[in-house]
């Protein structure tokens, strides 16, 4: 194939690639909705039995009104880890209405180090 040619299929797929990378990033880094406040996600879930403190908490709007916590729980028990998700989509719902969430168990002592992204953690009061 010609050079030039093939060089500007690939500038036409990037360009492309990135508006949709750009309409994707839009949608994630819209607001919260709601008015829920994160802090209050986090200290609700670190409390009550099973749960020492809360980390890497980040509230994903994934379409208008709908959002995706995703969050990691320090337990004190990880085989009690059962009982604590089920309490935990049972409080997020009740309490935010939030019907979808992805929770992560972590022992006390398992940290996970992201250099990227700020880390909120909640401890349990
Ligand atoms: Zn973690």
């Amino acid at each position: 194939m010609d050079p030039l040619l093939s060089l500007g299929i690939s500038a036409l797929i990037v360009v492309s690639s990135l508006r949709l990378l750009r309409e994707a990033l839009h949608g994630l880094m819209e607001g919260t909705p709601f008015n829920l406040a994160p802090e209050e996600v986090g200290r609700a879930l670190a409390t009550a039995p099973g749960v020492a403190s809360v980390h890497e908490l980040y509230i994903w709007s994934v379409a208008p009104e709908q959002v995706v916590p995703s969050v990691h729980l320090v337990v004190h028990d990880l085989r009690q880890w059962e009982t604590v998700l089920d309490a935990r989509h049972t409080l997020l719902t009740e309490r935010f209405g939030i019907h979808r969430a992805t929770l992560q168990p972590e022992p006390g002592k398992f940290t996970v180090f992201s250099p990227s992204i700020p880390s909120t953690s909640y401890a349990r009061r």
